[in-house]
């Protein structure tokens, strides 16, 4: 599905209906996750390669010594483990005061 306007434009309310891929570009954009990491061993630019076992279906690779790591390494997202999308439910409904009982279906 395209989006209707520059990604960057989104609010929260608006993002979390769109694709996974697109939300995580959003956090990327707004600074939540970094758009690269850099190896601890090596100091190279990683790779960022897709793995669909991974919670955001990318992870950040070396290409000379082969070491892993995901985008939400040292960011307060390290210690979510549940998609992106999820995640802003959570806090957006949380925000407004949106209560469990409400019939608004939060996941
Ligand atoms: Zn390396």
């Amino acid at each position: 599905m395209p989006i209707e306007k520059s990604l960057e434009l989104y609010k929260v309310c608006e993002v979390i209906d769109l694709e996974n891929d697109l939300i995580f570009d959003w956090f990327k954009l707004k600074g939540f996750i970094p758009n690269s990491k850099q190896c601890l061993e090596c100091l190279k630019t990683m790779k960022l390669v897709e793995r669909k076992d991974s919670i955001d279906s990318w992870t950040c690779r070396c290409s000379t010594d082969r070491k892993r790591c995901s985008l939400r390494d040292n960011t307060f997202l390290e210690s979510f483990y549940c998609e992106l999308k999820a995640f802003l439910k959570k806090v957006h409904y949380w925000s407004i005061q949106t209560r469990q009982i409400d019939p608004i279906p939060i996941l």
